[in-house]
């Protein structure tokens, strides 16, 4: 098979992946976070669990990138960063800000970490090899629209993860109900942006490996976003009845 074979048959296993995971988790809650109960396996510290599992996001994209034919272009060194401005943030910069104390299922991040190799390998291979974008991509209206998802996603999702911090202190474990930002219309704007900023990606890559991961994360975090909301439903009597799960006045 030559490599345009390789590229599709790996686009193709993600979306498979992400088929398998939307149903499973119709029937599965992922077991971390509140949702955390024996019978998964051995588990690691949270901090530790979310460093191994999305650091390879930057180690294996950064390794691919500089393999590329097109890694010295313009196009591709913009979006290098923008790749990174998420991956620097949610491998080492989210754990580092992390409320000690959880832990995670090795399981959950053994099946994260393998997907993010591949998730990495096949974006970056397009972006610093496949895409061949002129300087010109710059301009064109699908990259603009899909830079300003890209970031408003970015700002959305890192602001609800800054809300949800702080609505413990130090040493504390317990749930309360966020307010606030995004929380004003949904129960996890933190999903919702993190979907945005995808679909904003395969906008500007203009790319299958853009899309298999937007469709991906949907698949991830949709499911996780309803079951979130019936949860604080059924916990706090005082939920704002006006919230929506992931999308304001609809879901
Ligand atoms: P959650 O919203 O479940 O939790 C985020 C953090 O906030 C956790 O530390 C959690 O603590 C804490 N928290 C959540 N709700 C409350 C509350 N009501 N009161 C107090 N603390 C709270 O997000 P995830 O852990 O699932 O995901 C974290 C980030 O990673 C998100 O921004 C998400 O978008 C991203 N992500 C992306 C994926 C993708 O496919 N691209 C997949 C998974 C996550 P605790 O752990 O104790 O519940």
């Amino acid at each position: 098979m030559n490599s345009i074979g390789w590229y599709g048959a790996l686009v193709a296993l993600e979306f498979v992946l992400a088929a398998v995971t939307a149903v499973a988790l119709l029937w599965i809650k992922a077991p971390y976070g509140r949702y955390q109960r024996g019978g998964w396996g051995p588990t690691i510290p949270g901090r530790i669990g979310w460093i191994v599992m999305e650091s390879p996001s930057v180690v294996v994209f950064s390794a691919v990138f500089v393999s590329g034919a097109h890694r010295d272009d313009l196009v591709a060194l913009v979006l290098l960063a923008m790749w990174l401005c998420h991956y620097v943030y949610r491998a080492f910069v989210y754990p580092a800000l992390m409320r000690p104390g959880s832990r995670m299922p090795l399981l959950i991040v053994a099946l994260a970490l393998a997907f993010n190799v591949l998730n990495a390998t096949i974006n970056a291979w397009w972006v610093a090899d496949l895409g061949g974008y002129a300087d010109s991509w710059l301009t064109d209206p699908r990259f603009l629209a899909g830079a300003v998802l890209f970031f408003a996603g970015l700002v959305v999702h890192v602001r609800s993860d800054h809300t949800l911090r702080r609505l413990r202190s130090p040493g504390e474990t317990g749930y309360r109900i966020p307010y606030g930002g995004g929380f004003r219309w949904v129960s996890s704007p933190n999903y919702t942006g993190e979907i945005v900023q995808w679909f904003g990606w395969a906008l500007a890559t203009w790319s299958p490996a853009g899309l298999a991961f937007a469709v991906y994360t949907t698949a991830n975090l949709a499911p996780r976003a309803i079951d979130h909301h019936a949860w604080y439903r059924d916990r706090f009597p005082d939920y704002p009845a006006d919230r929506r799960a992931l999308v304001p006045h609809l879901l």
